[in-house]
Order: structure tokens, then C-alpha cells, then sequence
């Protein structure tokens, strides 16, 4: 397999668009449904992925700098097993009608809410990797990255596969990179170890119609408000509180790291912080 040398890796976006209209129209193709007018079907599985602590402020910012809503459905949730009754940790943006981002100006070619987009976008060609959730990889449909492959393998043929190295795929794309990790974090960390610890939640990654019938689906404070009332075991109660606990906290900071957005709204600076590769 031919190796992408990203050491050497020139790449430059050409604000073509492509991200917020091309790799979201690929959603067709895909065996999920949606009906692009705000009704969920079924789960598509490229679009603009919101985690829930990213949400709040996400939606204030949208508001507040352009006048604009933001339309969110649920894309992976926790269910509590034996009360037919989960929450919603990440959240998918709204696609028009004609299959492109809610907030994409298809006559002018651009973001209608660029300054206060989602980090999704921000960290875009860098994707979520499902064969290796701890590391992004590249989403190949970006023009500035097929650009640049073209550049080194000037015979490249259409279908071809190329090998690339997570330490110089994080150090090429170092910003990117950052806000990949802080965007995953929960996906990353809290989620996991949710999951390993308490077995009566279980994550789903499909929310399909059809469980959506089945159990009832809140969003974070609304559950564990439904929680508190109707939960009468202790012990779950107790780790109930603990997840609570864990989310809150982990909002916080992503709020915080976020705050620095303000002052650089295409540049973003997160403090360093060492992960394992
Ligand atoms: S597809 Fe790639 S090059 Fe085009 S706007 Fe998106 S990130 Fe930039
Ligand atoms: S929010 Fe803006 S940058 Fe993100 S997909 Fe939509 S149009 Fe593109």
C-alpha cells in the first residue's frame, strides 16, 4: 500500500465548500434514512456530529452572533436498562432539504455561521476513525487533501488506498488535531468508562425510530431530573450522581477551553495537553 508522507504535506483549504455540501450529500448513499426536513428517520451517519457539552454554548454563540437557531437530533444515546428511558450525550446538526448543512449558503458558497461553526467543522478533514476511536483519520472527500495527494502520487487512480502515520497525521495537523481530541473527549474517556462500569446503562450508537418508540429520550439535566424522582435504588442513585458529577464538570472545561474562541475565531489555541498515541 502506497504511504502518504504527511511530513512533507501542504495542506491548504480552498474553502470549496465540499465539507459542508459534497461529504454530507454522500449521506444518500448510505443504507441510513432521513428525510431532510428535520425529521429523524434514521440516524445519518455523516453530518456534523455536536457532543452534548459542546451544545449549550454552541447554540447561545449561533444565536447570539447571527440571529440564528440551530436544529440538533439525537445521534447516540445512553439507555438505562429496565426503565425504557435514555439520554442523549451526542447530537447531530440539521440537513437541508436538498441534502447539504442547515447553515450552508449554497449561492454564496459559504458558512452562514463560520465564526461560531461547530469544532466538528473546525477540526474537519479530521474525522472520527470507528476502527480506532482514539485517533481521527482523514476523510479523503476534502478537495484540499485530494489536492495535495495528487501532488505526491500524480498517477493516483481513482479507489486507491494510502497507509498514513498517526504521529505525523497529529503533527501535521496539530490545531486540528487539539480540537479533535477536546471535541471526543467524553467519546474518548467518560463514555468508556461509563459503559465498563455500569451495567445499567448501555450506549447506542443507531438510535433508530423504532427505539426511539420504545424508550422515552431526554436530554442530559431533563434525565437526571426523571432520575432523581423515579430512581429508588440507592446504589444506582449513587452512580447516577457520579456520572452527573463527571459530565458536569467535563462541560465545564470544555466550556472554558472554549472560551478562548472569542478572541480567535479561526485560530484556536487549547492548552497542550499530553496524550497517548
Ligand atoms: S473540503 Fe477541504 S478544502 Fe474544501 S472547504 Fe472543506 S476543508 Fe476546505
Ligand atoms: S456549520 Fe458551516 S462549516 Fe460546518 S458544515 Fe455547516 S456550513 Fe459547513
Amino acid at each position: 500500500m502506497e504511504r502518504l508522507d504527511l511530513k512533507n504535506f501542504h495542506f491548504k483549504c480552498l474553502l470549496c465548500g465540499n465539507c459542508c455540501y459534497n461529504v454530507l450529500h454522500k449521506v444518500e448513499t448510505t443504507e441510513y434514512a432521513y428525510d431532510y426536513q428535520g425529521n429523524l428517520t434514521q440516524n445519518p451517519e455523516l453530518s456534523v456530529a455536536i457532543p452534548y457539552t459542546e451544545l449549550p454554548t454552541l447554540k447561545r454563540n449561533i444565536h447570539q452572533q447571527y440571529n440564528l437557531d440551530l436544529r440538533v437530533h439525537p445521534q447516540e444515546a445512553f439507555f438505562m436498562k429496565n426503565f425504557r428511558i435514555g439520554f442523549i450525550y451526542m447530537y447531530q446538526m440539521g440537513v437541508k432539504k436538498k441534502k447539504f448543512c442547515m447553515f450552508y449558503d449554497i449561492h454564496q458558497r459559504k458558512c452562514k455561521i463560520y465564526r461560531a461553526r461547530p469544532s466538528a467543522c473546525r477540526s474537519f478533514p479530521l474525522i472520527f476513525n470507528p476502527d480506532n476511536i482514539s485517533l481521527p483519520t482523514i476523510e479523503w472527500a476534502c478537495t484540499g487533501i485530494e489536492n495535495e495527494i495528487r501532488r505526491q502520487f500524480p498517477a493516483m487512480k481513482d479507489g486507491q488506498v494510502f497507509e498514513i502515520d498517526n504521529i505525523e497525521l497529529a503533527s501535521s495537523f496539530l490545531d486540528e488535531f487539539l480540537l479533535f481530541i477536546l471535541n471526543n473527549e467524553f467519546m474518548l474517556s467518560l463514555a468508556h468508562l461509563i459503559v465498563s462500569n455500569l451495567e445499567f446503562l448501555f450506549l447506542d450508537k443507531e438510535i433508530t425510530p423504532e427505539k426511539i418508540n420504545n424508550y422515552e429520550l431526554k436530554d442530559f439535566s431533563q434525565f437526571f431530573t426523571w432520575a432523581q424522582l423515579h430512581i429508588k435504588n440507592q446504589k444506582i442513585r449513587i452512580l447516577l450522581n457520579e456520572v452527573r458529577r463527571s459530565y458536569d464538570q467535563l462541560q465545564l472545561e470544555t466550556y472554558n477551553k472554549r472560551k478562548s474562541w472569542k478572541s480567535h475565531p479561526n485560530k484556536i489555541q487549547i492548552p497542550i495537553k499530553i496524550w497517548k498515541l
